[in-house]
């Protein structure tokens, strides 16, 4: 199922319970605009290479559209279009002042040069210049992108508009005007919703912990998974599976995600960086090719509590939904987990506390950071992670109750509260 398919099924179990005017709903399953371009970039080489590039705009009747720009090879205009989809519901469940939108390059980021993905970067920015702007559309780094490129973006765009304009763009680098805590923000703001869902989850005897020691494996290490793993492992949980794009690594002794990291940057693979380490006690009935190593497949069927998809979408699906064994999925990747993979983890009383609301740490970080930019004052960490825990709390709360009034799933609970929030600015615009 593609990722916009899953949209449409999701949006449909929501509207039983909503039930939403055909029009309304109909420009709900339309995304305002769709933008295409084909990037022409000058290769090290000489050699002119052409890139296809997206930027999707889904709703604006909250706001300013917001959403991150994905450098990915599998990048697509319908992956775009459903990524804005999320983004516009993302903002609703967190109640943030803005849209949804999304931007895309189809592009292996790994094969360029940093000149080449310099070039690359502004050459997007001048295809779309028009299109955004700091009370338009708000990109941010996603899949694939970083601060860094972020800064090349930010810089091509006040040249061609001719002004100082540090809002149109969030996930900056600090010295352009970034937020204190943005890079870690995705992953901190899940574990602030984790530890929030395990309060509700005791009060419904489904897992009886507070999360203290509590198993944790996380697929893909990259801004959001390495943060959230070095946030859950300060705060207790025992981080024992981690993965990137070169496969991964199982530990039930606990491992070190912070090392990790260090060595990670420096060029490592998860797998090298934890494989100079020693490794005993890894239990025999695991399927492990290598001791100590497992495939990104393996990892997700891995027998811990909280199992963590921070990489790409549609990971876990009907074909392997069966085989999964933790208790809690914690969706900090978009899209990590297909329709009918929901439908057997409902059967198995397997929670998923879903991506719009998990991951949504990141988007309400880039609001403080465009808040700031359009104050001119910035706020210290401390009062940036303040702000961001109420706000993954309350939004946790919110979802909860939704879930109990109509007794619903999560994520239906999720769209139901950001699907009415969306609507009736909609129709406090006339429609
Ligand atoms: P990133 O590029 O920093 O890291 C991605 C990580 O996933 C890397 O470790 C990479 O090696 C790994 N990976 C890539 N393909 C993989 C595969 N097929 N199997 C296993 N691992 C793979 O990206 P990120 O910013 O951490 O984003 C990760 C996910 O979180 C994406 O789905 C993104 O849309 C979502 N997200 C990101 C943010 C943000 O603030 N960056 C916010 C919300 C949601």
């Amino acid at each position: 199922m593609s990722p916009w398919e899953s949209v449409l099924q999701q949006l449909e179990k929501a509207n039983k319970i909503l039930k939403i005017e055909p029009m309304l709903l109909e420009k709900l399953e339309t995304p305002e605009y769709v933008r295409e371009a084909a990037l022409k970039v000058e290769m090290d080489n000489g050699e002119i290479k052409t890139f296809r590039a997206f930027r999707v705009q889904h709703n604006s009747a909250r706001g300013p559209y917001k959403g991150g720009i994905r450098f990915h090879p599998r990048v697509d205009k319908n992956e775009v279009k459903a990524l804005s989809f999320w983004m516009s519901v993302k903002n609703g469940v967190v109640g943030i002042p803005y849209g949804g939108a999304k931007g895309g390059v189809e592009v292996d980021p790994k094969n360029l040069s940093e000149s080449e993905l310099e070039r690359l970067s502004r050459t997007y920015i001048k295809e779309m210049y028009k299109f955004i702007g700091p009370s338009i559309d708000i990109p941010a780094p996603d899949l694939g992108t970083n601060p860094k490129i972020m800064a090349w973006m930010v810089d091509e765009y006040e040249e061609l508009v001719g002004h100082k304009s540090p809002g149109v763009i969030t996930g900056k680098p600090m010295e352009l005007g970034g937020s204190e805590g943005r890079l870690q923000a995705t992953g901190r703001g899940g574990l602030y919703v984790l530890q929030a869902a395990l309060e509700k989850f005791r009060d419904d005897a489904l897992v009886g912990s507070s999360g203290q020691g509590l198993q944790i494996a996380i697929q893909g290490f990259g801004n959001v998974g390495a943060n959230f793993a070095i946030s859950a492992d300060k705060a207790g949980f025992k981080v024992v599976a981690l993965s990137d794009s070169k496969g991964g690594v199982y530990d039930p002794r606990g491992l070190d995600p912070e090392k990790i990291y260090k060595c990670k940057r420096a060029g490592g693979t998860v797998a090298g960086c934890y494989l100079k380490r020693p490794i005993i006690g890894v239990p025999e009935k695991l399927k492990i090719s290598k001791l100590g190593r497992v495939s990104n497949d393996e990892l997700l069927e891995l027998e811990v509590d909280v199992l963590v998809p921070a990489a790409t979408e549609n990971v876990i699906t009907a074909k392997n939904a069966d085989n999964i064994k933790a208790k809690i999925i914690l969706e900090l990747a978009n899209g990590p987990v297909t329709p009918e993979a929901d439908k057997i983890f409902l059967e198995k009383g397997i929670r998923s506390i879903p991506d719009v609301l998990a991951n949504a740490g990141g988007v309400s970080v880039s609001y403080f950071e465009w808040v700031q930019n359009n104050m001119g004052y910035y706020w210290e960490e401390e009062e940036v992670n303040e702000k961001l825990k109420k706000i993954m709390v309350d939004a946790l709360g919110n979802v909860w109750d939704v879930s109990k009034e109509y007794k619903v799933d999560l994520r239906t609970a999720a769209f139901i509260l950001s699907i009415s929030r969306i609507v009736k600015a909609m129709k406090s615009r006339g429609g």
